[in-house]
């Protein structure tokens, strides 16, 4: 009853996918809150089987990443589900900069003894194709938060593994638009839908995605038993986000080359980072394994934290917020975050939205030169 997306392209399988084409049935998925159906059809009660609002999502990310795909409560219950899957003391290489709460499950699980954890650099491609010989889980993030390090994933998928090893990749800064991390040879894929899916900050949701049916249904266990189940309102806003989300990834970035160009050069700027521009030290990769560079910059500012803040405070457009991904700009600074120490203290995060260019730019000129004087 679905559409088919195998002849379509990704900006046409978002609009069309879910939906059904029924005489006399909605246009539009159906937002269904049900916790139990009838006895004897495919459900009977959601936890286990799902309802028709969440496999509208599955449906549409499932055919973005060609795979077969499971909604969750949130990016972090789709990453835990996958963490679910090993065995005790197992073995796990991480990227050095990954998103912070990975590392947080990672470093509580390591601390009770569930498994040993090794880090590497993003771009130590002979490093992580070493790790997919001896680890039970290959753990990568590409492009990473928030540091924008590209691991070469077309070379680190295809290595040779360990029997019954899992390579998964958070493909959340990329969006599966932009990198598809299946057709590489990953085992599975995972989106936080809370970001660039949903696309308006006002939904938690997860996806993971594999092609591997005995993984899919081990993942299905694991969100049954633990009960990870996504939001059936967030499912059904998640599918009405990702209408419109090739137009708005397509609008941001272009917006984020232009932003990144302007910050490398300005003089309140110590360094900017974007995988587009050429003196990203991992550019060269990005040109090969990404379709488009993002619409995250991260920039360290002159004069350390305080001045930071400044900025932060003295945007307008452009919101003092965390996250990313949405159809507005926020921005703010890492390292004010409780364990993100390490990270460079005048670094802030820009998330770049789909306002127009010229007024973003003017909102960050404004707001550097304020600081700086
Ligand atoms: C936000 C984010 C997550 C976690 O997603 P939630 O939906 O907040 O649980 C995981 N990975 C990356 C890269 C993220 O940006």
């Amino acid at each position: 009853m679905y559409a088919d997306n195998a002849q379509l392209q990704p900006d046409s399988w978002l609009v069309t996918a879910g939906r059904t084409s029924e005489p006399g049935s909605p246009l539009n998925v159906p937002l269904v809150p049900a916790s139990n159906f009838i006895i004897g059809g495919k459900r009977e009660y959601s936890r286990d089987d799902g309802t028709p609002t969440w496999e509208a999502l599955e449906q549409l990310v499932g055919g973005l990443e060609s795979g077969r795909s499971l909604a969750f409560a949130s990016g972090m219950a789709a990453i835990a589900a996958v963490f679910d899957q090993l065995h005790a003391g197992a073995s796990v290489v991480l990227p050095d900069d990954c998103y912070q709460g990975v590392a947080g499950l990672v470093t509580a699980g390591a601390d009770r003894g569930r498994w040993s954890v090794q880090r590497l650099a993003l771009n130590d491609t002979a490093g992580w194709i070493d790790a997919c010989r001896c680890s039970d889980l290959v753990w990568l993030e590409s492009p990473s938060n928030p540091l924008l390090g590209v691991a070469d994933l077309e070379a680190i998928c295809a290595a040779p593994r360990k029997p019954g090893a899992i390579v998964a990749v958070d493909n959340t800064f990329a969006t599966p638009l932009n990198q598809r991390p299946l057709d590489f040879g990953a085992t599975v894929s995972l989106q936080s839908a809370t970001k660039f899916i949903g696309g308006h900050s006002d939904l938690l949701a997860g996806v993971a995605t594999t092609k591997d049916e005995a993984f899919w249904h081990a993942l299905r266990k694991s969100r049954e038993l633990t009960g990870a189940t996504p939001g059936t309102l967030e499912s059904f806003l998640a599918v009405r986000g990702a209408r419109t989300m090739a137009l708005r990834l397509e609008r941001a970035q272009r917006s984020a080359m232009v932003l990144a160009e302007r910050l490398a050069v300005h003089p309140a700027v110590e360094l900017a980072r974007y995988p587009g521009l050429p003196s990203h030290p991992t550019h060269a990769t990005a040109r090969r394994v990404l379709k488009g560079f993002g619409t995250i910059i991260s920039f360290d500012v002159h004069g350390g934290a305080a001045r930071a803040d400044a900025v932060c405070r003295r945007t307008g457009l452009i919101h003092h917020a965390t996250s990313l991904g949405a159809v507005e700009s926020t921005i703010e600074r890492r390292a004010a975050i409780p364990g993100q120490e390490h990270l460079p203290p005048s670094l802030l995060r820009l998330s770049v939205g789909i306002e127009d260019v010229e007024d973003l730019w003017r909102d960050l000129d404004n707001a550097l030169n304020a600081a700086t004087t």
